[in-house]
């Protein structure tokens, strides 16, 4: 994988894609900083060669043109914070003066282009606006595994107005492909994949891709409902795609076939409304009483997926096991995250992936005692499902 570390970037103009994506207040002011943070070690990287820097990132999803609410020029004085460099702004990522402060930079300077989403060219992957976007400098690094997943005019269309030697990976990007290659074509087994979440139709494609990598695939969370409906259990007023019991059976039999471990809770806490103060009861998950629904997996299932993840030597981590975000149904979902970063700390490779689980390992305090915390939730099941991504692939082209 080529990287940034290949590339001395001494008198040059590097154009970098960064994911800085990042949360505002009303105040404009960003509420967390990590995805600025994570880019910082290649920033530094290329200034310390004596390079200059021409950042462009897209912020949130602008559908009328520049809009106040998605400039980034809010995020500037957060940027230059993190970096300890004055960052310049261009208020037109193609415009005049924008060409005319990239043109200008010295080495060691720092320029932001305003929101790439100002312009629909950015996500039709339009070329003859990738191509000005490449004239901003004469290396291209991407380091936005968020957006890697998209074949957009900064990820993946503007690679190819450089030659092979002038793009790279930033270090995000990197850190993200080996993990997920660590864990996809390098594992050492057991490998155990732990996939939750609401839905199951969101899920088919990378449990049926992991079929192929994983000994073992626990399943949690709303997701197993529709399973345990397939098999013909009583699931009372549970989370269930009626669409994709035939689905569900399917991979129930693929899983037999491959001779992997498809492991369906055997029991449930169940509440009857979806609230933290309901009444609770746990129960046989294939025996759900009506008007109650299963909101969190149960003990049994918690000891028997526990010791199934400590014994683990790689573990996937998508999607909670239950509604974490209320007390009385997070036992299942922290549990897992404890016994995750406990088979991390007995030398197996963990990676956590997707939205909600990053939450929750966030919300226990875990990030540090895992392996990896995958920054981009799309991007990351999509390279799972595919085996690569458009802003991968357009690097190594
Ligand atoms: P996803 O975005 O598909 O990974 O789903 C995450 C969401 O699923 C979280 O907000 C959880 O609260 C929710 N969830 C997990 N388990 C259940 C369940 N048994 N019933 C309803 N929602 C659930």
């Amino acid at each position: 994988m080529k990287t940034v570390d290949t590339i001395n970037f001494n008198g040059k103009r590097a154009v970098i894609r960064v994911d800085f994506n990042v949360p505002l207040n009303e105040a404009f002011e960003v509420t967390d900083t990590t995805r600025i943070r994570a880019a910082i070690p290649t920033l530094k990287k290329i200034l310390n060669d004596g390079g200059s820097i021409v950042l462009m990132s897209h912020l949130g999803r602008p559908k009328e043109g520049p809009t106040n609410k998605y400039s980034l020029k809010h995020i500037v004085s957060t940027v230059s914070q993190q970096l300890g460099v004055d960052v310049q702004f261009a208020d037109d990522c193609i415009g005049e003066d924008a060409f005319k402060k990239s043109a200008a930079l010295k080495s060691g300077e720092v320029l932001l282009l305003e929101n790439l989403r100002f312009y629909k060219e950015e996500e039709k992957g339009n070329e003859e606006f990738a191509q000005k976007l490449a004239k901003h400098g004469s290396i291209y690094v991407n380091d936005a595994f968020g957006t890697a997943h998209r074949a957009h005019a900064s990820t993946a269309v503007i690679a190819k107005y450089f030659d092979k030697a002038s793009k790279c990976f930033g270090y995000v990007m990197a850190g993200e492909v080996a993990s997920i290659d660590k864990v996809l074509n390098q594992s050492q087994k057991p490998f155990t994949a732990i996939i939750g979440g609401a839905k199951v139709s969101d899920k088919i494609l990378i449990i049926e891709q992991l079929m192929s990598k994983a000994n073992t695939i626990l399943i949690g969370g709303g997701m197993a409902f529709t399973f345990v409906k397939a098999m013909g259990g009583h699931i009372g007023k549970s989370l269930c795609e009626d669409d994709r019991l035939e689905v569900a059976k399917e991979l129930i039999g693929k899983a037999k076939e491959k001779g992997v471990n498809l492991c369906i809770p055997v029991d449930a806490v169940i509440a009857d409304n979806f609230a933290n103060d309901a009444n609770t009861q746990r129960v046989d998950i294939n025996n759900i009483p009506d008007g109650w629904m299963g909101l969190d997996i149960g003990d049994k299932t918690i000891k028997t997926f526990g010791e199934i993840i400590k014994n683990s030597k790689t573990i996937l981590w998508n999607g909670p096991m239950g509604v974490f975000e209320m007390s009385n149904f997070e036992k299942g979902t922290k549990q897992a995250a404890f016994d995750i970063a406990e088979a991390t700390k007995h030398g197996a490779f963990t990676l956590i992936g997707g939205g909600d689980s990053v939450a929750a390992i966030n919300k226990y305090n875990l990030a540090s005692q895992v392996s990896y915390v995958s920054t981009g939730g799309g991007a990351l099941l999509e390279y799972i499902e595919q085996g690569t991504l458009p802003g991968v692939e357009a690097i190594e082209a």
